[in-house]
């Protein structure tokens, strides 16, 4: 049985309906799927768009409906252990500690940090063994050196240097 127009047109419309190849042999009669298929190829028709455009009729069976509660998916994956956060790490803060030497007893390596009010008779030099690139122990060599950002809030670094002229 060859392909009339009538038979073609059929099967044009049935195929950009989105009917399988089968079903439209089905409906044909007296052809085979591969013939239906060898057909729409020689049409041109193969690059139909997916069948699953809402405005076609639906021959598919239609979904089973979804279960209305779900259920709960079972947790294949070990539970991940998560260190906890770490805090930023909050910016040094140097605990002034009365020094332990003075302007009299102050030798030159011998850290040279002011501490307290240089008015009071309280004023000190922190007098820890200085460190061989400054006039500072370590602890306050880091204060005194710490990147120009945090520099100017420090005011005992100012008066650090300002007091490193006289000692
Ligand atoms: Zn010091």
């Amino acid at each position: 049985m060859g392909w009339t127009d009538e038979r073609v047109e059929l099967l044009r419309k049935l195929w950009l309906d989105g009917h399988s190849a089968s079903q439209i042999a089905k409906q044909l009669g007296e052809v085979t799927r591969n013939a239906v298929i060898g057909k729409v190829h020689r049409l041109g028709l193969s690059g139909r768009a997916t069948p699953s455009q809402p405005t076609r009729p639906a021959f598919k069976a239609p979904r089973p409906p979804r279960p209305a509660v779900a259920a709960a998916p079972v947790q294949r994956r070990p539970v991940e252990v998560r260190p906890a956060p770490v805090p930023p790490t909050p910016p040094v803060v140097y605990v002034e500690e009365r020094g332990t030497a003075t302007v009299l007893t102050l030798g030159a390596h011998m850290c040279k940090w002011p501490i307290g009010d240089p008015a009071s008779d309280e004023f000190t030099f922190c007098g820890r063994r200085a460190g061989s690139e400054g006039p500072y122990c370590v602890e306050h060599a880091r204060v005194a050196y710490q990147p120009q950002q945090t520099k100017k809030k420090s005011g005992a670094t100012e008066l650090a240097r300002s007091l490193r002229r006289y000692v």
